[in-house]
């Protein structure tokens, strides 16, 4: 839609599918889809890609994500980052770096799926008092204000997505939030006026009655029949050892009486004792807004091939191709796109015309 005074033509519902090259091997322009014609797009200085990671591309999941890239994430960036721009590059020569990267921690899968994978949101209420984070064999692994603290939850997935080679399996996927009725009646676990709940997604509800009514929360009466129900969950397989559980929570509220987490040193300030009944497990997998690496650029932004020369008039901005990898800190992620868009678009404007 054009407006007055607008210098660029938006063309909105034309996903880009392809790079197109002249006979020199320099891109000129790219092919767009809209209502299932092609459209294509002449381009008179170069291409600049800029469409995202690839959060919900089911194939690049698998490819390049650590651990089980389906089932142990979940993103709540948005739903038509699927990586188009990624691959278009590699079908233009492009190479790649750093493409299994994520700015991600432990998040809620929440029941809500795009094309079979599980919407995950915010999930700000981990490492709150009155609640811990454990594996599946029923123990704590790290200081759970790590996942919401700065910087480690820009990188905590690297914890949660942890293989072990004597059992061949991810002890930590899903890991399981643990809680209590003070915790559950006193807040909503998700952030519900942005992103996934705020955008009508997910649908979750301030006292988080939905979430334990669908079954996504798991809740008991006690800590035994709590650590029961998690053993018998799918994701479980059976592991949870339930006198770990019981353990755990117990050497926990020590360390809250003490005012002193022997174990991981978690913040004093959120050692608050899980004991009002009923308790609560909500499983969190790796996740968080989007991936970060992909393609293989410059400084200039300009993309390069596995050789590293330039593929002329071709240049990437953004998640596609993080210059961060997976030690974003706190608005580096628009900064990014704005700095080096910025920079980019000002390179390419002084470029010679492309020529068929
Ligand atoms: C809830 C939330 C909170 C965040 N908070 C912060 C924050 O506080 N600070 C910060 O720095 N960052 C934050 N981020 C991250 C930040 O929003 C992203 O890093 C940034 O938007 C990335 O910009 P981008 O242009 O690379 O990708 P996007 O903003 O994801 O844009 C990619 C666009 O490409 C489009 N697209 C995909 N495929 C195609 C195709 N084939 N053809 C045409 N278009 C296509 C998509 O529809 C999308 O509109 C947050 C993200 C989320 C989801």
């Amino acid at each position: 839609m054009k407006k007055q005074g607008d210098k660029i033509k938006v063309c909105w519902e034309t996903p880009a599918v392809e790079i197109l090259k002249n006979a020199k091997g320099e891109v000129v322009g790219a092919v767009g889809v809209r209502a299932g014609k092609k459209v294509i797009v002449r381009a008179k200085k170069a291409v600049v890609l800029c469409t995202g990671g690839y959060e919900y591309s089911r194939a690049m999941r698998s490819a390049f994500l650590e651990g089980p890239g389906i089932n142990g994430w979940a993103f709540y960036g948005t739903t038509s980052n699927t990586g188009d721009g990624i691959a278009m590059g590699m079908a233009a020569g492009a190479g790649l770096q750093k493409t299994g990267k994520s700015a991600a921690r432990v998040i809620v899968p929440t029941q809500a799926k795009f094309n079979g994978m599980r919407i995950g949101s915010i999930t700000p209420s981990v490492g709150s008092p009155n609640s811990i984070v454990i594996d599946n064999y029923g123990k704590r692994y790290e200081a759970e204000t790590k996942v919401t603290d700065n910087p480690s939850r820009y990188f905590f997935y690297k914890a949660a997505v942890q293989f072990d080679i004597s059992s061949l399996t991810y002890p930590r996927t899903p890991s399981w939030m643990i809680f209590d009725e003070k915790l559950r009646s006193s807040k909503s676990l998700v952030a519900l006026g942005i992103s996934v709940v705020g955008f009508g997604l997910v649908d979750w509800d301030k006292e988080n009655l939905k979430a334990i009514e669908s079954g996504l929360i798991l809740k008991a009466d006690t800590i035994e029949e709590l650590a029961e129900k998690i053993r018998n969950h799918p994701e479980n397989k059976k592991r949870m050892v339930p006198a770990n559980l019981v353990e755990t929570v117990k050497r926990f509220n020590q360390f809250c009486d003490d005012k002193k987490d022997a174990d991981f040193n978690r913040r004093p300030a959120t050692l608050g004792k899980i004991e009002q009944g009923p308790f609560y497990a909500m499983p969190l997998v790796a996740g968080g807004p989007n991936t970060k690496g992909g393609l293989l650029a410059n400084a200039d932004r300009e993309v390069l091939t596995w050789e590293g020369k330039p593929i002329p008039h071709l240049y990437c901005v953004g998640e596609i191709a993080s210059a961060l990898k997976f030690v974003y800190q706190g608005g580096g992620n628009l900064t990014e796109c704005l700095v080096y868009g910025r920079h980019c678009g000002k390179i390419v404007a002084k470029l010679p015309d492309t020529k068929l």
